[in-house]
């Protein structure tokens, strides 16, 4: 595309969909209908994550109809985060919004995102506050989930889960995303430097087809967690983190030796026979396994940034 298609489109929507047949009419006719009040250019990315039923067909017509719809079609179901991935990594706009395909959002809600950007933030989240799901399979987890991302992360909002969000392009553009990692967009770019901020969205119960996630995304989530807790904090000194374990544990086997040596002077307790020899040994060299796995990973990530060339900070301008 030439830099003239590309200033000409302000805004891209970028839509997952897995199986969502029975919604993609009504969304496709919401979504016209509210870019149609907001009079500004632009363009619908509809990215079909391996559906296997009449999905693709319906968005092949739809971009045949409508030049402003493009289709992205995988060759298998990759999840809804390679799919917001690929859309993100297509899209022309300025600002990129993201929203389900089930019309559990509103497309009626992109104006109060926007309004809410326009205040200076890089990146809008919606929240739910009257979320319409199950109560036990889904509420209470997430509630959980918040506030756990939410203390972790450091990043304040109420409702990670949310797929609606507005991002300005350059706020998404050099974050990759992995697994299941696009509940923490949010996080991910504020590490970078972006300014966040949270309007309440409308929701809606699921009308047509079926939620593609059950409980045990939850515990998922956990672990999706630890790493970017990881990412964010230690991504570019590993060292510090593998090294506080490896101290922690270093100091419970030095205690577990002079516990050792101490029975054995005053109270004649053989030191072979002794549990804590091994505990001892036990604990020296997982202590010695953390530190050369925090070496290992300062090697791997000056591979990463030397190799690309990627520095480790974001420059947002420069001034001469
Ligand atoms: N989705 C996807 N690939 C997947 C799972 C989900 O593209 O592997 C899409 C799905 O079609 C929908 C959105 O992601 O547009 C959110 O999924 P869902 O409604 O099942 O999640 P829930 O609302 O239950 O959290
Ligand atoms: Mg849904």
């Amino acid at each position: 595309m030439t830099e003239g298609t590309k200033n000409s489109v302000k805004i891209s929507a970028v839509i997952p969909l897995y199986n969502e047949q029975d919604n993609i009419k009504e969304l496709y006719a919401e979504l016209t209908s509210a870019f149609y009040k907001l009079k500004l250019s632009y363009e619908i990315i509809l990215v079909n994550d391996g559906s296997t039923d009449q999905t693709l067909d319906l968005l092949r017509d739809l971009a045949r109809q409508d030049k402003r719809v493009r289709v992205i079609s995988f060759t298998r179901n990759f999840g809804q985060t390679a799919a917001t991935s690929a859309g993100f990594d297509h899209a022309l706009g300025e600002i990129i919004i993201a929203l389900d395909g089930d019309l559990q959002n509103s497309p009626h809600d992109i104006g109060k995102l926007l309004d809410e950007m326009q205040k200076g933030y890089d990146v809008v989240s919606g929240w739910r506050k009257k979320r319409k799901d199950p109560l036990v399979s889904r509420r209470i987890p997430s509630m959980l989930a918040n506030y756990i991302i939410s203390k972790i992360t450091n990043v304040k909002l109420h409702d990670y889960g949310c797929t609606l969000k507005a991002y300005k392009r350059e706020a998404v553009e050099n974050i990759q995303l992995y697994g299941d990692m696009h509940r923490f967009i949010p996080a991910l770019t504020s590490w970078q430097g972006a300014r966040l901020s949270e309007v309440e969205v409308s929701h809606f119960p699921r009308k047509h087809g079926t939620s593609k996630y059950n409980i045990s995304r939850t515990f998922r989530v956990i672990l999706d967690l630890i790493n970017v807790k990881f990412l964010i904090s230690y991504s570019t000194r590993p060292i510090q983190f593998f090294g506080k374990i490896a101290l922690v544990i270093l100091a419970g086997g030095g205690l577990a030796a002079v516990g050792m040596i101490w029975m054995k002077i005053f109270s004649g307790v053989d030191m072979t026979g002794n549990p804590l020899l091994y505990l001892a040994i036990m604990l020296v060299l997982v202590g010695i396994q953390f530190i050369t796995l925090g070496l290992l990973g300062e090697i791997n990530i000056r591979i990463y940034h030397e190799m690309q060339q990627k520095p480790t900070y974001v420059i947002k301008e420069i001034i001469e």
